[in-house]
């Protein structure tokens, strides 16, 4: 059946499900408050089951052209190498995880978007309202413009405001961690590994991305701030010995994750998805791939239309987000600052072991989520 579909959002979730709309010939409409799009690296990680999904759409070419693959992830304990994970032994469709700034991301997605519906991106145009009638979602735009469809799927990600609106109740916890990260020029030969070391002080890890980029990620005893590019390069060199050259940063900042979920994602015809529904701490990057995987659900669930197709949307929806938190919270539990010398060796040993470091690779590469 033919379907109006406004989302609110251009972010990756409201891209990529106004793909998946118009792919099924229903008139969709993104809302963007933004004028331009965002020039940011921020979430680089795309994991098998969205290159999948990516594929199906046949936007999987455009992505691989522009991302760097990780085939491996590497763990050291400081910089003493402990064990190799090579995704090409874990059964994946897809057996890499593909890495490029979460700018080039969104214009991929942008123009995968206006190849099927030239009209639908309006940027610069904020939602003020959405209420459900009994056979309309009605959305309100800043000029005071009201704008009716079948369905209204709230895409704002973590900062907005709309859902509240709705009366949206959430469970909301900060992690009592601080993490910088950082842009740097890559001065190593390894572009296709994702590394993790284990430190007394705690967690390094990094991730080559784009064409020359390495993306560096630190835990650190306290909020930082200003967090400065020689800084951060002056720990990595404390904890693993490389320093890359502060010079070539392009970018630097710090953040405190945190989790939350909203209670409901379905009120009545409007409907919550991506960072609007769930915030997963960004160990192990997945944030954006769930908003995807949350995409390709409610796509399905709108085609049905029912009430009981929308009730099970949210309930997978939030059994996925929940798994995805507690894997998160277990990365993040790996990278702690340690005391003792001996149990991260042993501990670290143990996890590049078959069948765990089968599990472990299968569940950081985003395997088995429901
Ligand atoms: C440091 C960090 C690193 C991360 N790394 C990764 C990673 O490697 N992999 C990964 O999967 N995830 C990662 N994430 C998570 C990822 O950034 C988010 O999950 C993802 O951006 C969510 O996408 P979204 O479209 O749901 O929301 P957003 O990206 O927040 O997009 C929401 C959009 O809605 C627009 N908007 C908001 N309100 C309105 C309104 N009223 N009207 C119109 N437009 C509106 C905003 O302007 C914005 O463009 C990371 C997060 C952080 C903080």
């Amino acid at each position: 059946m033919a379907r109006r579909i406004h989302i609110v959002g251009g972010g990756p979730t409201g891209l990529l499900l106004g793909c998946l709309c118009a792919d099924r010939g229903w008139s969709v409409r993104v809302f963007e408050r933004r004028v331009e799009p965002v020039t940011h690296s921020r979430s680089i990680g795309i994991h098998p089951p969205s290159l999948a999904l990516f594929e199906r759409l046949g936007i999987l070419s455009a992505f691989l052209q522009a991302g760097n693959r990780i085939d491996t992830g590497a763990a050291f304990l400081g910089a003493r190498p402990m064990g190799r994970i090579d995704f090409a032994n874990l059964g994946l469709s897809h057996p890499f995880i593909l890495t490029l700034a979460q700018s080039v991301t969104e214009q991929i997605l942008t123009d995968a978007l206006l190849a099927r519906a030239p009209n639908a991106l309006r940027r610069g145009c904020a939602v003020t309202g959405v209420r459900s009638t009994v056979d309309a979602a009605i959305l309100t735009t800043a000029d005071g413009a009201e704008h009716a469809a079948d369905f209204v799927v709230i895409c704002e990600g973590h900062g907005g405001t709309l859902r509240a609106t709705l009366g949206d109740q959430e469970s909301a916890r900060p992690y009592p961690h601080q993490y910088v990260m950082g842009d740097f020029v890559d001065q190593g030969a390894a572009r296709h590994e994702a590394r993790v070391h284990i430190c007394a002080q705690g967690l390094v890890e990094s991730f080559p991305h784009g064409a020359n980029q390495r993306r560096w990620v630190l835990r650190v005893p306290q909020r930082v701030d200003p967090v400065t590019a020689e800084q951060v390069t002056t720990w990595i060199h404390e904890r693993i010995g490389v320093r890359p050259d502060p010079a070539t940063c392009s970018m630097v900042s710090g953040f405190q994750p945190h989790r939350r979920g909203a209670k409901r994602w379905v009120y009545d015809r409007v409907i919550l998805a991506g960072d609007a529904a769930h915030v997963v701490s960004p160990i192990g990057g997945q944030g954006m791939n769930l908003g995807w995987l949350d995409a390709a659900a409610l796509t399905e669930a709108l085609a049905d239309g029912s009430a009981a197709a929308l009730r099970r949307y949210q309930q997978r929806g939030q059994r996925r987000a929940r798994q995805a938190m507690r894997r998160a919270e277990f990365n993040m539990a790996c990278g702690r600052p340690f005391g003792v010398s001996w149990w991260p060796r042993l501990w670290l040993w143990l996890l590049m072991q078959d069948p765990i470091k089968r599990r472990f690779g299968r569940a950081f590469t985003m395997q088995g989520l429901a």
